[in-house]
Protein backbone atom coordinates (compact mmCIF):
# COMPACT_ATOMS: atom_id res chain seq x y z
CA UNK A 1 0.00 0.00 0.00
CA UNK A 2 2.08 2.53 1.19
CA UNK A 3 5.66 2.95 -0.15
CA UNK A 4 7.17 6.03 0.86
CA UNK A 5 6.70 8.32 3.53
CA UNK A 6 5.52 11.28 1.06
CA UNK A 7 2.43 8.70 0.43
CA UNK A 8 1.62 9.61 4.38
CA UNK A 9 0.63 12.74 3.70
CA UNK A 10 2.88 14.74 5.54
CA UNK A 11 3.85 18.15 5.83
CA UNK A 12 7.34 18.89 3.76
CA UNK A 13 8.78 20.01 7.41
CA UNK A 14 8.50 16.75 8.59
CA UNK A 15 9.55 14.88 5.53
CA UNK A 16 12.34 17.21 4.87
CA UNK A 17 13.24 15.76 8.54
CA UNK A 18 13.03 12.07 7.91
CA UNK A 19 15.27 12.44 5.22
CA UNK A 20 17.88 13.77 6.46
CA UNK A 21 17.41 11.39 9.04
CA UNK A 22 18.53 8.94 6.25
CA UNK A 23 14.43 7.33 6.55
CA UNK A 24 14.35 6.63 2.84
CA UNK A 25 10.88 4.37 3.61
CA UNK A 26 9.27 3.41 6.54
CA UNK A 27 9.55 -0.09 7.84
CA UNK A 28 6.32 -2.56 8.23
CA UNK A 29 5.26 -0.94 11.89
CA UNK A 30 5.73 2.29 10.62
CA UNK A 31 3.61 1.38 6.97
CA UNK A 32 0.76 -0.01 9.04
CA UNK A 33 0.77 2.17 12.31
CA UNK A 34 1.39 6.03 11.15
CA UNK A 35 -2.00 6.01 8.90
CA UNK A 36 -4.45 5.12 11.50
CA UNK A 37 -2.23 6.99 13.91
CA UNK A 38 -2.71 10.12 11.80
CA UNK A 39 -6.47 9.51 11.65
CA UNK A 40 -6.68 9.37 15.23
CA UNK A 41 -7.66 6.48 16.70
CA UNK A 42 -5.76 4.12 19.25
CA UNK A 43 -3.51 1.78 18.02
CA UNK A 44 -1.83 -1.30 20.05
CA UNK A 45 1.42 -1.66 18.22
CA UNK A 46 3.01 -5.17 18.70
CA UNK A 47 7.00 -5.65 16.91
CA UNK A 48 10.16 -6.44 18.58
CA UNK A 49 12.79 -3.91 19.16
CA UNK A 50 14.76 -2.38 16.42
CA UNK A 51 11.55 -2.28 14.14
CA UNK A 52 11.10 1.56 14.33
CA UNK A 53 8.84 2.21 16.90
CA UNK A 54 9.42 5.43 17.68
CA UNK A 55 8.86 7.05 14.80
CA UNK A 56 5.36 4.65 13.88
CA UNK A 57 4.61 6.63 17.20
CA UNK A 58 6.71 10.20 16.77
CA UNK A 59 6.12 11.13 13.00
CA UNK A 60 1.85 11.10 14.15
CA UNK A 61 2.44 12.97 17.23
CA UNK A 62 4.94 15.87 15.34
CA UNK A 63 3.22 15.74 12.37
CA UNK A 64 -0.07 16.81 14.61
CA UNK A 65 1.14 19.22 16.99
CA UNK A 66 2.67 22.69 16.97
CA UNK A 67 4.98 24.68 18.85
CA UNK A 68 3.45 26.16 22.15
CA UNK A 69 3.37 25.97 26.05
CA UNK A 70 1.46 23.40 27.12
CA UNK A 71 2.30 19.60 26.64
CA UNK A 72 0.08 18.24 23.73
CA UNK A 73 2.06 14.92 23.33
CA UNK A 74 3.12 12.60 26.70
CA UNK A 75 5.02 9.04 26.14
CA UNK A 76 5.82 7.39 29.51
CA UNK A 77 8.85 4.55 28.80
CA UNK A 78 10.23 1.81 30.90
CA UNK A 79 14.24 3.39 31.58
CA UNK A 80 16.12 6.90 31.45
CA UNK A 81 18.48 6.04 28.57
CA UNK A 82 14.94 5.25 26.66
CA UNK A 83 13.62 8.32 27.18
CA UNK A 84 16.61 10.66 26.51
CA UNK A 85 16.70 8.07 23.38
CA UNK A 86 12.88 8.72 22.21
CA UNK A 87 13.25 12.56 22.85
CA UNK A 88 16.02 12.91 20.79
CA UNK A 89 14.42 10.98 17.87
CA UNK A 90 11.31 13.34 18.43
CA UNK A 91 13.29 16.90 18.54
CA UNK A 92 14.91 15.35 15.00
CA UNK A 93 11.56 14.41 13.25
CA UNK A 94 9.95 17.97 14.75
CA UNK A 95 13.22 20.00 13.97
CA UNK A 96 11.71 21.51 11.64
CA UNK A 97 8.21 23.09 12.94
CA UNK A 98 10.42 23.68 16.30
CA UNK A 99 8.55 21.24 18.21
CA UNK A 100 10.28 20.67 21.70
CA UNK A 101 10.21 17.11 22.89
CA UNK A 102 11.96 16.71 26.69
CA UNK A 103 13.02 13.73 28.77
CA UNK A 104 11.83 14.06 32.42
CA UNK A 105 13.20 11.10 34.86
CA UNK A 106 14.49 10.01 37.73
CA UNK A 107 18.09 10.58 38.47
CA UNK A 108 18.07 14.32 37.26
CA UNK A 109 17.37 16.97 39.32
CA UNK A 110 13.75 17.87 39.62
CA UNK A 111 14.30 21.39 40.32
CA UNK A 112 15.81 21.59 36.58
CA UNK A 113 13.12 19.71 35.05
CA UNK A 114 10.79 22.25 36.69
CA UNK A 115 11.99 25.15 35.24
CA UNK A 116 12.25 23.62 31.91
CA UNK A 117 8.57 22.45 31.95
CA UNK A 118 7.72 26.07 32.83
CA UNK A 119 9.78 27.26 30.19
CA UNK A 120 7.14 25.62 27.73
CA UNK A 121 7.90 22.07 26.82
CA UNK A 122 5.58 20.38 23.89
CA UNK A 123 6.26 16.55 24.18
CA UNK A 124 7.03 15.04 27.09
CA UNK A 125 9.08 11.72 27.41
CA UNK A 126 9.33 10.43 31.25
CA UNK A 127 9.47 7.18 33.24
CA UNK A 128 6.23 6.74 34.95
CA UNK A 129 7.80 7.25 38.36
CA UNK A 130 8.90 10.52 37.64
CA UNK A 131 6.14 11.73 35.76
CA UNK A 132 3.95 10.87 38.67
CA UNK A 133 5.82 12.90 40.43
CA UNK A 134 5.61 15.92 38.96
CA UNK A 135 2.29 15.11 38.81
CA UNK A 136 2.04 14.91 42.35
CA UNK A 137 4.06 18.50 42.59
CA UNK A 138 1.79 19.25 39.93
CA UNK A 139 4.28 20.80 37.93
CA UNK A 140 3.21 18.60 34.75
CA UNK A 141 -0.13 20.34 33.40
CA UNK A 142 -1.72 17.30 31.56
CA UNK A 143 -5.17 19.48 30.70
CA UNK A 144 -4.00 19.82 26.62
CA UNK A 145 -2.68 16.47 26.61
CA UNK A 146 -3.87 14.96 23.27
CA UNK A 147 -1.69 12.04 22.67
CA UNK A 148 -0.28 9.41 25.24
CA UNK A 149 1.73 6.88 24.15
CA UNK A 150 3.18 3.79 26.38
CA UNK A 151 6.50 2.51 24.85
CA UNK A 152 7.35 -0.68 25.62
CA UNK A 153 4.71 -1.40 27.84
CA UNK A 154 5.77 -5.34 28.93
CA UNK A 155 8.87 -3.21 29.85
CA UNK A 156 7.56 -1.32 32.19
CA UNK A 157 4.92 -3.97 33.51
CA UNK A 158 8.09 -5.75 34.20
CA UNK A 159 9.52 -3.24 35.77
CA UNK A 160 6.58 -3.05 38.56
CA UNK A 161 5.40 0.00 36.93
CA UNK A 162 2.14 -0.90 36.36
CA UNK A 163 0.51 1.29 39.38
CA UNK A 164 2.18 4.09 38.36
CA UNK A 165 0.67 4.20 35.14
CA UNK A 166 -3.17 3.41 35.73
CA UNK A 167 -2.87 6.07 37.61
CA UNK A 168 -1.58 8.65 35.36
CA UNK A 169 -3.69 7.21 33.17
CA UNK A 170 -6.47 8.25 35.28
CA UNK A 171 -4.95 12.06 35.14
CA UNK A 172 -4.83 12.25 31.47
CA UNK A 173 -7.89 13.55 29.87
CA UNK A 174 -10.41 11.20 28.48
CA UNK A 175 -10.81 12.94 25.32
CA UNK A 176 -7.21 11.61 24.09
CA UNK A 177 -5.46 9.20 21.58
CA UNK A 178 -3.88 6.08 23.01
CA UNK A 179 -1.09 4.62 21.50
CA UNK A 180 0.46 1.44 23.13
CA UNK A 181 3.51 -0.27 22.14
CA UNK A 182 5.13 -3.61 23.25
CA UNK A 183 7.32 -6.42 22.10
CA UNK A 184 5.06 -8.81 23.86
CA UNK A 185 1.41 -8.98 24.79
CA UNK A 186 0.72 -10.39 27.97
CA UNK A 187 -2.32 -9.86 29.85
CA UNK A 188 -1.93 -7.55 32.20
CA UNK A 189 -1.11 -4.75 29.18
CA UNK A 190 -4.34 -6.19 27.19
CA UNK A 191 -6.30 -5.58 30.49
CA UNK A 192 -4.76 -1.91 30.66
CA UNK A 193 -5.31 -1.51 26.81
CA UNK A 194 -9.43 -3.01 27.27
CA UNK A 195 -9.92 -0.49 30.13
CA UNK A 196 -8.32 2.98 29.31
CA UNK A 197 -8.02 2.64 25.41
CA UNK A 198 -10.95 3.44 22.69
CA UNK A 199 -11.51 0.53 20.54
CA UNK A 200 -7.99 0.06 19.39
CA UNK A 201 -7.06 -0.75 16.15
CA UNK A 202 -3.85 -3.70 16.69
CA UNK A 203 -0.95 -3.53 14.31
CA UNK A 204 1.78 -6.36 14.35
CA UNK A 205 4.91 -6.95 12.40
CA UNK A 206 5.05 -10.84 12.16
CA UNK A 207 7.67 -12.10 14.44
CA UNK A 208 9.66 -13.41 11.63
CA UNK A 209 10.43 -10.16 10.60
CA UNK A 210 13.31 -8.57 8.53
CA UNK A 211 15.45 -7.39 11.72
CA UNK A 212 15.73 -11.40 12.76
CA UNK A 213 16.57 -12.64 9.29
CA UNK A 214 19.33 -9.98 9.03
CA UNK A 215 20.93 -11.28 12.27
CA UNK A 216 23.21 -14.32 12.11
CA UNK A 217 22.41 -16.59 15.22
CA UNK A 218 24.93 -18.93 16.86
CA UNK A 219 25.49 -20.73 20.19
CA UNK A 220 28.42 -22.39 21.22
CA UNK A 221 28.85 -25.04 23.80
CA UNK A 222 31.16 -23.32 26.75
CA UNK A 223 31.76 -24.30 30.56
CA UNK A 224 30.92 -21.82 32.99
CA UNK A 225 35.15 -21.21 33.80
CA UNK A 226 35.87 -20.79 30.27
CA UNK A 227 33.49 -18.46 29.09
CA UNK A 228 36.03 -15.13 29.55
CA UNK A 229 38.18 -17.12 27.32
CA UNK A 230 36.01 -18.10 24.84
CA UNK A 231 34.66 -14.54 24.45
CA UNK A 232 37.98 -12.88 23.80
CA UNK A 233 38.77 -15.66 21.30
CA UNK A 234 35.71 -14.46 19.35
CA UNK A 235 36.17 -11.06 19.83
CA UNK A 236 39.88 -11.23 18.82
CA UNK A 237 38.79 -13.05 15.62
CA UNK A 238 35.95 -11.33 14.61
CA UNK A 239 36.66 -7.81 15.33
CA UNK A 240 33.62 -6.66 16.02
CA UNK A 241 32.95 -3.32 15.43
CA UNK A 242 30.59 -2.83 18.74
CA UNK A 243 29.96 -5.79 21.18
CA UNK A 244 27.06 -5.50 23.79
CA UNK A 245 27.62 -8.55 26.49
CA UNK A 246 24.72 -9.38 28.00
CA UNK A 247 24.71 -11.27 31.57
CA UNK A 248 22.38 -12.75 33.94
CA UNK A 249 23.11 -10.57 37.37
CA UNK A 250 25.06 -7.35 38.17
CA UNK A 251 27.52 -8.97 40.15
CA UNK A 252 28.70 -11.54 36.54
CA UNK A 253 28.34 -7.77 35.06
CA UNK A 254 30.93 -6.41 37.54
CA UNK A 255 33.02 -9.92 36.90
CA UNK A 256 33.21 -9.90 33.49
CA UNK A 257 33.97 -6.43 32.33
CA UNK A 258 36.65 -6.25 35.09
CA UNK A 259 38.15 -9.71 33.45
CA UNK A 260 37.95 -7.99 30.06
CA UNK A 261 39.55 -4.47 31.16
CA UNK A 262 42.16 -6.80 32.54
CA UNK A 263 43.02 -7.98 29.84
CA UNK A 264 42.90 -5.13 27.61
CA UNK A 265 40.15 -4.83 26.40
CA UNK A 266 37.98 -1.85 26.20
CA UNK A 267 35.22 -2.67 28.13
CA UNK A 268 32.44 -0.86 30.24
CA UNK A 269 29.59 -1.87 32.17
CA UNK A 270 25.95 -0.57 33.50
CA UNK A 271 24.04 -2.06 35.62
CA UNK A 272 20.71 -0.70 37.73
CA UNK A 273 23.83 -0.33 40.81
CA UNK A 274 25.63 2.02 38.88
CA UNK A 275 24.88 5.89 39.44
CA UNK A 276 22.91 7.82 36.16
CA UNK A 277 25.52 9.73 35.22
CA UNK A 278 27.96 6.60 35.10
CA UNK A 279 26.01 5.08 32.87
CA UNK A 280 25.36 8.21 31.24
CA UNK A 281 29.20 8.17 30.79
CA UNK A 282 29.08 4.53 29.78
CA UNK A 283 26.54 4.80 27.13
CA UNK A 284 28.25 7.83 25.74
CA UNK A 285 31.56 6.42 25.51
CA UNK A 286 30.25 3.08 23.87
CA UNK A 287 28.29 5.20 20.80
CA UNK A 288 31.67 7.31 20.55
CA UNK A 289 33.55 3.70 20.18
CA UNK A 290 35.95 4.63 23.55
CA UNK A 291 34.60 1.84 24.22
CA UNK A 292 34.45 -1.42 22.42
CA UNK A 293 32.31 -3.97 24.77
CA UNK A 294 29.88 -2.67 26.89
CA UNK A 295 28.48 -5.43 29.24
CA UNK A 296 25.25 -4.76 30.60
CA UNK A 297 21.63 -6.52 32.43
CA UNK A 298 18.61 -7.06 30.86
CA UNK A 299 17.43 -4.27 32.44
CA UNK A 300 19.94 -1.70 32.19
CA UNK A 301 20.65 -2.25 28.28
CA UNK A 302 16.73 -2.16 27.60
CA UNK A 303 15.58 -0.60 24.55
CA UNK A 304 18.75 1.13 23.87
CA UNK A 305 18.98 2.03 20.46
CA UNK A 306 23.05 2.24 19.39
CA UNK A 307 23.45 1.73 15.49
CA UNK A 308 26.45 0.09 15.33
CA UNK A 309 26.13 -3.44 17.28
CA UNK A 310 27.66 -5.80 15.43
CA UNK A 311 27.81 -8.66 17.92
CA UNK A 312 25.77 -9.45 20.71
CA UNK A 313 27.23 -12.11 22.90
CA UNK A 314 24.63 -14.25 25.54
CA UNK A 315 27.11 -14.51 28.13
CA UNK A 316 24.47 -16.46 29.69
CA UNK A 317 21.54 -17.36 28.25
CA UNK A 318 18.78 -15.78 28.52
CA UNK A 319 15.97 -16.35 30.99
CA UNK A 320 12.82 -16.34 28.52
CA UNK A 321 12.31 -16.75 24.83
CA UNK A 322 11.37 -12.78 24.73
CA UNK A 323 14.34 -11.38 26.55
CA UNK A 324 16.19 -13.74 24.01
CA UNK A 325 14.66 -11.40 21.12
CA UNK A 326 15.30 -8.49 23.23
CA UNK A 327 18.42 -8.80 23.28
CA UNK A 328 19.84 -9.88 20.34
CA UNK A 329 17.20 -7.06 19.12
CA UNK A 330 20.29 -4.96 19.87
CA UNK A 331 22.57 -5.60 16.69
CA UNK A 332 20.90 -5.57 12.92
CA UNK A 333 19.33 -2.16 13.42
CA UNK A 334 17.99 0.36 11.08
CA UNK A 335 18.85 -2.44 8.05
CA UNK A 336 22.58 -3.23 9.02
CA UNK A 337 23.95 -7.50 9.52
CA UNK A 338 24.29 -8.70 13.22
CA UNK A 339 25.51 -11.10 15.12
CA UNK A 340 23.81 -12.87 17.99
CA UNK A 341 25.95 -15.39 19.97
CA UNK A 342 24.83 -17.28 22.73
CA UNK A 343 26.93 -19.47 25.40
CA UNK A 344 25.24 -22.25 26.40
CA UNK A 345 26.44 -24.64 29.27
CA UNK A 346 25.34 -28.41 28.95
CA UNK A 347 22.77 -28.16 30.89
CA UNK A 348 20.85 -25.25 29.10
CA UNK A 349 20.49 -27.36 26.36
CA UNK A 350 16.85 -27.93 27.05
CA UNK A 351 16.52 -24.01 27.26
CA UNK A 352 18.26 -23.11 23.99
CA UNK A 353 15.78 -25.64 22.53
CA UNK A 354 12.70 -23.91 24.23
CA UNK A 355 14.25 -20.50 23.00
CA UNK A 356 14.38 -21.92 19.70
CA UNK A 357 11.17 -23.24 19.58
CA UNK A 358 9.00 -20.13 21.21
CA UNK A 359 11.21 -17.52 19.50
CA UNK A 360 10.90 -19.45 15.93
CA UNK A 361 14.53 -19.26 14.91
CA UNK A 362 17.10 -21.35 14.68
CA UNK A 363 20.17 -20.89 16.28
CA UNK A 364 23.20 -23.09 14.63
CA UNK A 365 25.79 -24.58 16.31
CA UNK A 366 29.51 -22.94 16.28
CA UNK A 367 32.89 -23.93 16.74
CA UNK A 368 34.73 -22.00 19.27
CA UNK A 369 38.46 -20.39 16.82
CA UNK A 370 41.21 -22.39 17.60
CA UNK A 371 44.57 -21.33 18.77
CA UNK A 372 45.57 -21.19 15.25
CA UNK A 373 42.34 -19.25 13.91
CA UNK A 374 43.20 -16.40 16.36
CA UNK A 375 46.96 -16.42 15.75
CA UNK A 376 45.94 -16.08 12.30
CA UNK A 377 42.96 -13.55 12.76
CA UNK A 378 46.22 -11.33 14.72
CA UNK A 379 48.41 -11.84 11.60
CA UNK A 380 46.28 -10.44 9.46
CA UNK A 381 44.98 -7.51 11.78
CA UNK A 382 48.98 -6.95 11.82
CA UNK A 383 49.62 -6.92 7.84
CA UNK A 384 46.40 -4.86 7.60
CA UNK A 385 48.11 -2.24 9.81
CA UNK A 386 51.54 -2.39 8.12
CA UNK A 387 49.65 -1.50 4.83
CA UNK A 388 48.39 1.89 6.79
CA UNK A 389 51.00 2.73 7.95
CA UNK A 390 53.23 2.47 4.62
CA UNK A 391 50.53 4.00 2.76
CA UNK A 392 50.27 6.88 5.37
CA UNK A 393 54.04 6.95 5.19
CA UNK A 394 53.81 6.91 9.19
CA UNK A 395 57.08 4.97 9.06
CA UNK A 396 59.20 7.59 7.56
CA UNK A 397 60.79 7.94 11.15
CA UNK A 398 62.19 3.93 11.43
CA UNK A 399 64.09 4.11 8.34
CA UNK A 400 67.40 5.12 9.29
CA UNK A 401 67.16 2.45 11.82
CA UNK A 402 66.38 0.55 8.85
CA UNK A 403 69.90 1.62 7.08
CA UNK A 404 71.65 0.50 9.88
CA UNK A 405 70.54 -2.72 10.15
CA UNK A 406 70.48 -3.57 6.44
CA UNK A 407 74.29 -3.12 7.13
CA UNK A 408 74.49 -6.31 9.09
CA UNK A 409 71.16 -8.29 8.09
CA UNK A 410 69.42 -8.82 4.74
CA UNK A 411 65.63 -6.86 4.70
CA UNK A 412 64.18 -10.06 5.27
CA UNK A 413 65.53 -11.11 8.62
CA UNK A 414 65.06 -7.58 9.44
CA UNK A 415 61.51 -7.72 9.29
CA UNK A 416 60.52 -11.13 10.40
CA UNK A 417 62.67 -9.52 13.85
CA UNK A 418 60.46 -6.64 14.20
CA UNK A 419 57.30 -8.54 13.52
CA UNK A 420 58.52 -10.86 16.22
CA UNK A 421 58.57 -7.90 18.89
CA UNK A 422 55.04 -7.52 17.88
CA UNK A 423 53.71 -10.89 18.07
CA UNK A 424 56.11 -11.58 21.63
CA UNK A 425 54.10 -8.88 23.12
CA UNK A 426 51.00 -10.59 22.18
CA UNK A 427 51.96 -14.04 22.98
CA UNK A 428 52.84 -13.90 27.22
CA UNK A 429 49.94 -15.75 27.59
CA UNK A 430 51.10 -19.49 27.50
CA UNK A 431 47.48 -19.38 28.74
CA UNK A 432 47.28 -20.17 24.66
CA UNK A 433 48.35 -23.46 25.25
CA UNK A 434 44.45 -24.05 26.55
CA UNK A 435 43.14 -25.66 22.96
CA UNK A 436 39.19 -25.85 22.56
CA UNK A 437 38.61 -29.18 23.87
CA UNK A 438 39.75 -27.56 27.10
CA UNK A 439 36.93 -24.89 26.88
CA UNK A 440 34.59 -26.94 26.57
CA UNK A 441 35.66 -29.51 29.24
CA UNK A 442 36.18 -29.27 33.02
CA UNK A 443 39.13 -27.80 34.22
CA UNK A 444 40.69 -27.93 37.78
CA UNK A 445 40.20 -24.89 39.40
CA UNK A 446 40.65 -24.36 43.47
CA UNK A 447 38.21 -22.30 45.25
CA UNK A 448 39.82 -19.91 47.67
CA UNK A 449 38.66 -17.98 50.59
CA UNK A 450 39.70 -14.15 50.97
CA UNK A 451 38.58 -12.45 53.83
CA UNK A 452 37.57 -9.12 52.38
CA UNK A 453 34.13 -8.18 50.80
CA UNK A 454 32.33 -5.68 49.58
CA UNK A 455 32.10 -4.13 53.02
CA UNK A 456 35.80 -3.15 52.43
CA UNK A 457 34.97 -0.98 48.93
CA UNK A 458 36.38 -4.22 47.16
CA UNK A 459 35.25 -4.69 43.44
CA UNK A 460 35.94 -7.67 41.15
CA UNK A 461 38.41 -6.13 39.15
CA UNK A 462 40.49 -5.06 42.65
CA UNK A 463 40.23 -8.82 43.18
CA UNK A 464 41.68 -9.84 39.90
CA UNK A 465 43.85 -6.81 40.03
CA UNK A 466 45.71 -7.67 43.41
CA UNK A 467 46.03 -11.84 42.61
CA UNK A 468 47.44 -11.48 39.44
CA UNK A 469 50.07 -8.48 40.08
CA UNK A 470 50.84 -10.14 43.38
CA UNK A 471 51.32 -13.86 41.93
CA UNK A 472 52.45 -12.58 39.09
CA UNK A 473 49.93 -14.32 37.07
CA UNK A 474 47.49 -13.35 33.91
CA UNK A 475 44.48 -12.33 34.94
CA UNK A 476 42.75 -14.58 32.70
CA UNK A 477 43.35 -17.12 34.82
CA UNK A 478 41.55 -16.64 37.30
CA UNK A 479 38.26 -18.15 37.68
CA UNK A 480 35.02 -17.20 38.80
CA UNK A 481 35.20 -14.66 41.68
CA UNK A 482 31.80 -14.30 44.10
CA UNK A 483 32.00 -11.13 46.26
CA UNK A 484 29.97 -11.12 49.44
CA UNK A 485 29.26 -8.57 52.21
CA UNK A 486 32.58 -9.82 54.34
CA UNK A 487 34.59 -11.97 52.66
CA UNK A 488 34.32 -13.61 49.03
CA UNK A 489 35.59 -16.64 46.78
CA UNK A 490 37.93 -16.82 44.25
CA UNK A 491 38.62 -19.75 41.55
CA UNK A 492 42.40 -20.00 40.65
CA UNK A 493 43.44 -22.63 38.56
CA UNK A 494 45.23 -25.97 40.90
CA UNK A 495 48.60 -25.72 39.92
CA UNK A 496 48.90 -21.67 40.75
CA UNK A 497 46.66 -21.73 43.98
CA UNK A 498 49.79 -22.30 46.16
CA UNK A 499 51.46 -19.45 44.29
CA UNK A 500 48.52 -17.07 45.05
CA UNK A 501 48.04 -18.28 48.24
CA UNK A 502 51.81 -17.78 49.39
CA UNK A 503 51.85 -13.85 47.47
CA UNK A 504 48.32 -12.75 48.44
CA UNK A 505 48.34 -13.86 51.92
CA UNK A 506 48.99 -11.01 54.30
CA UNK A 507 49.42 -8.44 52.02
CA UNK A 508 47.06 -5.16 51.53
CA UNK A 509 44.13 -4.57 49.54
CA UNK A 510 42.52 -1.00 49.71
CA UNK A 511 44.23 0.00 53.16
CA UNK A 512 43.03 -3.82 54.44
CA UNK A 513 44.92 -6.56 54.80
CA UNK A 514 44.07 -9.75 53.40
CA UNK A 515 44.00 -13.86 54.79
CA UNK A 516 43.88 -16.13 52.00
CA UNK A 517 42.95 -19.82 52.36
CA UNK A 518 41.92 -22.76 50.73
CA UNK A 519 37.88 -22.99 50.85
CA UNK A 520 36.52 -25.58 52.46
CA UNK A 521 33.70 -28.12 51.11
CA UNK A 522 31.64 -27.66 48.41
CA UNK A 523 33.22 -26.90 45.03
CA UNK A 524 31.96 -25.07 41.92
CA UNK A 525 28.70 -26.27 42.98
CA UNK A 526 28.60 -23.62 45.35
CA UNK A 527 29.87 -20.79 42.95
CA UNK A 528 26.91 -21.54 40.90
CA UNK A 529 24.32 -21.57 43.25
CA UNK A 530 25.94 -17.79 43.89
CA UNK A 531 25.25 -16.66 40.92
CA UNK A 532 22.08 -17.60 40.24
CA UNK A 533 20.83 -15.24 43.13
P1 LIG B 1 12.16 0.16 18.33
O1 LIG B 1 11.54 1.22 19.18
O2 LIG B 1 11.15 -0.62 17.55
O3 LIG B 1 13.09 -0.73 19.09
P2 LIG B 1 13.58 2.32 17.16
O4 LIG B 1 12.45 3.26 17.00
O5 LIG B 1 14.51 2.57 18.30
O6 LIG B 1 13.06 0.84 17.22
O7 LIG B 1 14.38 2.31 15.77
C1 LIG B 1 15.55 1.57 15.59
C2 LIG B 1 16.52 2.31 14.68
O8 LIG B 1 16.02 2.36 13.35
C3 LIG B 1 16.74 3.75 15.09
O9 LIG B 1 18.09 4.05 14.92
C4 LIG B 1 15.90 4.53 14.13
O10 LIG B 1 16.42 5.83 13.95
C5 LIG B 1 16.00 3.70 12.87
N1 LIG B 1 14.85 3.82 11.99
C6 LIG B 1 13.55 3.89 12.36
N2 LIG B 1 12.75 3.99 11.29
C7 LIG B 1 13.55 3.98 10.21
C8 LIG B 1 13.33 4.07 8.80
N3 LIG B 1 12.10 4.18 8.30
N4 LIG B 1 14.40 4.03 7.98
C9 LIG B 1 15.65 3.92 8.50
N5 LIG B 1 15.94 3.84 9.80
C10 LIG B 1 14.90 3.87 10.65
MG1 LIG C 1 11.49 1.62 21.10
Amino acid sequence: MYKRFYNFDLSDEVLNALSEMGFEKPTPIQESAVPPAMEGLDIIGQAQTGTGKTAAFGIPIIEKGKRGKVPYAIILAPTRELAVQVAQELNKIGKNKGILSVPIYGGQSIDRQIRSLKKGVDVVVGTPGRVLDHIRRKTLNLKNIQTLVLDEADEMLNMGFIDDIETILKEIPTERQTLLFSATMPKEIMRIATRYMNNPKKVAVDAKNMIVLKIKQVFYEVREEYKIKALTRLLDVEDPSLTLVFCHTKREVDEVSGKLQQMGYYAGAIHGDFTQSHRDEMMDKFKKGDIEILVATDVAARGLDITDVSHVVNYSIPQNPDSYIHRIGRTGRAGKSGIAITFVTPREYRQLRLIERSAKTRIEKAKLPTRDEVRRAREQEILDEIDDIIKDENHSGYLAMVDELSNRYSQRDIAASALSLIFSDMETDEEDEVGVSDISSAKNYVRLFMTVGKRDRVKVADIVKSIASGANIPGKKIGNIALFDKFSFVEVPHDLADRVISSVDNSVLNGRKIRVQPARAKKSVALDSVRAV
